[in-house]
């Protein structure tokens, strides 16, 4: 049995070698046991670029001048969502930068898709008010996508100009309570992050329940204030992984595009250290290049009709089965 006290948090973070492996490990042991070797696929649709905010790490953000903004019309998605279902999506995943224009379009997809298909919709669409979250629930949303991005609140404080970090947990706490099957997240690596710091964030994951939990390496992009900071060690981002899979059990966990643009088998290395969902870029091919919250985002080499192919080659050699399912978070 391992020690999950704070202190040997902060100690199985750090490690390396066979201790780091043998965390793996017993992460991938405790996925299987829950999951079988199942990974459930979830396909991103980032619609917008448009964004009101000036996170100081995201290459989308409002200050950034030499980026084409650019949206999708209502219209489109909904043939974009249709395509998803036909190629075998069981869950879809609606981002964009924040801002409030769509609102209403949202609900309008929303409904379409709850009529039309069986398949669960994920929204990422930032900060709202608890009225919004609510119409787009009773319009049929299933689960919502917000990190926290690091619970250090001088951090938080630091990298977000327009945001407070209570009014963040607030809006965790409203669609918890919404019934939103509800995702956070952090970034690994942030500059001035401290170990202690991400061992606070798995605490917290824990003591919130929350049921995904998205969290992946920081990556410079060149068009931010932070561009001449450094990318962190993806040993680091495996610990981090297993820990969280240990630790909160039957949460669903992703394989990111962030972590396959840090290291080229980052997807597999995930699969077999605790993360059982594969989020693919949906996104159709001319928009992506306009989408880049960092720099090298890997699915910008990934040809849009192929992708569906290559996960499943990225699942099969991580020893896993991708399958069609929606993929709520499991009763234990
Ligand atoms: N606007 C929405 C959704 C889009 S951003 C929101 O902010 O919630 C989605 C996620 O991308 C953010 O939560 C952040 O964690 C991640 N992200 C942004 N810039 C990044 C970077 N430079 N490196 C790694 N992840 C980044
Ligand atoms: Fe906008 Fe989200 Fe990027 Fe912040 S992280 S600037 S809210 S897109």
């Amino acid at each position: 049995m391992l020690n999950y006290s704070f202190k040997n948090l902060v100690h199985l973070l750090e490690s390396k070698n066979e201790e780091h492996l043998n965390l793996r490990k017993k992460a991938n042991q405790l996925t299987e046991k829950i999951f079988g070797k199942k990974v459930f696929l979830r396909g991103i649709i980032e619609f917008s670029n448009i964004c009101r905010k000036d996170c100081l790490y995201c290459g989308i953000r409002k200050s950034n001048k030499n980026l084409v903004r650019y949206f999708i019309k209502k219209e489109d998605i909904k043939e974009i969502i249709k395509n998803s279902y036909q190629d075998g999506f069981r869950t879809i995943v609606l981002q964009s930068g924040e801002v409030e224009i769509f609102d209403r379009d949202i609900t309008e997809i929303i409904e379409f898709t709850r009529k039309n298909f069986d398949m669960a919709i994920t929204l990422s669409l930032g900060e709202r008010k608890r009225k919004v979250y609510e119409e787009w629930k009773k319009a049929g949303a299933d689960r919502y996508l917000l990190r926290i991005e690091t619970t250090n609140r001088e951090l938080f404080k630091r990298l977000h100009p327009d945001d407070d970090f209570d009014n963040r947990l607030r809006s965790l706490l409203y669609l918890k309570e919404l019934g939103y099957e509800t995702g956070t997240g952090v970034m690994i690596g942030l500059p001035g992050q401290t170990y202690e710091d991400l061992a606070k964030d798995i605490l917290f994951f824990k003591i919130y329940d929350f049921d995904m939990l998205g969290v992946g390496p920081f990556l410079p992009s060149f068009e931010t204030p932070l561009k001449n900071e450094k990318k962190p060690d993806f040993e680091l981002v495996l610990n981090f992984l297993a820990l969280l899979r240990l630790i909160t059990g039957n949460t669903n966990i992703p394989a990111t595009t962030s972590m396959a643009t840090l290291d080229k088998k980052g997807r597999e290395k995930a699969l077999n250290s605790g993360a059982n969902v594969i989020m693919l870029n949906y996104t159709p091919a001319q928009y992506r290049h306009m989408y880049q919250l960092y720099d090298e985002k890997i699915c910008l080499r990934e040809d849009e009709k192929n992708t569906f192919k290559l996960t499943e080659n990225v699942v099969r050699r991580a020893g896993k089965i991708l399958v069609d399912e929606k993929g709520d978070r499991v009763k234990l």
